[in-house]
């Protein structure tokens, strides 16, 4: 695999971005060697500088539910753009999409658009914050809620592999109302509860974690935390960034029928556009400027083009459940093949699935949560990455991430990730 632009283009970059790259995982720190510079990416594929074409499992850490470069997204945004890029000022379309995702979130009652998944978890808190009067708040170890400094503390994805869970920059002073529980550990919630009782604002949880690969909650975890928050007077968020509108319409809360106060959604509503969103009860929302005190705002928010991708996306899943039939049926042959290729060569590790999420946990440990994800063999995971890459697979370039499918992966396609899987895994174990 010639990847010599890639390497010129990496290069050059160092000059003019920190670590040639706008976000750290994507500079294939964890992995070692070069990030591949992507020109483009259609369906299942994404094409490198070198014109090499890979089958891809990160299709944009999730929002690309329907493939690359879907006609039907393509054209509102066309559409869209011939209208100006942005206006500052509200559009009817904000409405459409607000009342879409009230229909199919409806533990959401009101919603209110930022720009990223981060925006939406520091607005969030916020938000939570002001409607307890309350200062702390519970985060659970492994997860990820982008990069607000209060979230920084034992946070998963790129922190994890950058080796600065506790960031540089994040003051004391912040970090001490952030308390840490790890995941599926009922107990230790009830003990910081004990501890800090009147305290907490808010509990924050990816439901189904993604970001320390992807953790399955146990039974009756999930449920305990909404018992524990109702009798604490706890704002429940569950941070649906990656779950939300991908495991099902209603994201985790809708499969696992736990209901939360507040709900954090990103990149997937926008499409593929820079977009995030939080909401919740009605009573909670009401806190959010200009209804209420809780300042908030953003200049780019509900961006016209940004909100005419995301309306056609979502218009789409809702029209469509059997998307999530069929993505589930996809995400189970990978599964039961990727078991299938560990059983015949005797390799202990972890396959864990949930619809159209997946991963392999190089591990002989169950992992329940961010300790047993360290227990991985981080270095086979990179000479198995580097081979998937070889043959013709694009992987998220960390262990500590899930994997992501769209259903423009076919029946073929998973047999080529299969036939991938195999070889690669033999590389790595070589
Ligand atoms: N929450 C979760 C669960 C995420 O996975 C992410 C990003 N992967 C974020 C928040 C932050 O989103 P963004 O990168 O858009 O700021």
């Amino acid at each position: 695999m010639d990847n010599n632009k890639s390497v010129a283009l990496f290069s050059k970059a160092q000059h003019s971005i920190p670590g040639g790259v706008n976000s750290p995982v994507r500079a294939f720190k964890s992995v070692g060697g070069t990030p591949l510079f992507i020109k483009g990416a259609e369906g299942a594929y994404m094409i490198d500088e070198n014109d090499n074409k890979y089958i891809e499992l990160i299709n944009s850490w999730g929002p690309m539910i329907l493939g690359h470069a879907n006609p039907d997204i393509t054209a509102a945004v066309q559409e869209a753009v011939n209208n100006s890029l942005s206006f500052g000022a509200p559009t009817a379309k904000e409405i459409d999409i607000a009342e879409l995702i009230c229909e199919m979130v409806p533990s959401i009652e009101k919603v209110r658009m930022v720009n990223s998944g981060t925006e939406a978890t520091m607005s969030a808190i916020r938000v939570a914050r002001g409607y307890t009067g309350r200062d702390k708040f519970i985060k659970i170890e492994g997860c990820y809620h982008g990069h607000g400094d209060s979230f920084l503390i034992a946070a998963g994805s790129g922190a994890v592999t950058m080796g600065v869970p506790n960031s540089p920059g994040v003051t004391e002073g912040t970090a001490k109302d952030t308390l840490l529980a790890p995941y599926n550990d009922v107990e230790a919630i009830e003990k910081l509860v004990a501890e800090n009782k009147g305290e907490v604002a808010a509990l924050i949880i990816e439901p189904v974690p993604g970001n320390m690969g992807l953790v399955i909650p146990n039974e009756g975890y999930l449920q305990s935390l909404r018992t524990i928050c109702d009798r604490e007077g706890i704002v429940l968020i569950f941070d649906e960034v990656m779950t939300g509108f991908r495991l099902a319409k209603g994201g985790a809360q809708e499969v696992f029928g736990v209901t939360p106060d507040m709900t954090t959604l990103g990149k997937i509503i926008g499409g593929g556009m820079p977009v995030g969103a939080y909401g919740g009860k009605k009573e909670i929302m009401e806190y959010v400027a200009p209804a209420g005190p809780v300042y908030q705002a953003g200049t780019l928010s509900g961006n016209p083009v940004a909100m005419a991708a995301g309306l056609t996306m979502l218009n789409y899943l809702n029209d469509h459940p059997e998307v999530y039939t069929e993505l589930a049926q996809k995400g189970e042959k990978l599964a039961q093949g990727i078991k299938e290729i560990l059983d015949a060569k005797q390799l202990p590790y972890q396959v864990t699935l949930l619809g159209s999420m997946i991963c392999i946990f190089f591990t002989a440990e169950k992992v329940e949560n961010f300790a047993d994800a360290q227990t991985t063999d981080t270095e086979k995971f990179g000479k198995f990455f580097h081979a998937m890459l070889d043959n013709g697979v694009y992987l998220p370039p960390s262990q500590y991430e899930s994997w992501f499918m769209s259903v423009a992966l076919t029946e073929e396609n998973i047999d080529s990730i299969l036939k991938a899987i195999d070889k690669s895994l033999d590389v790595a174990n070589q």
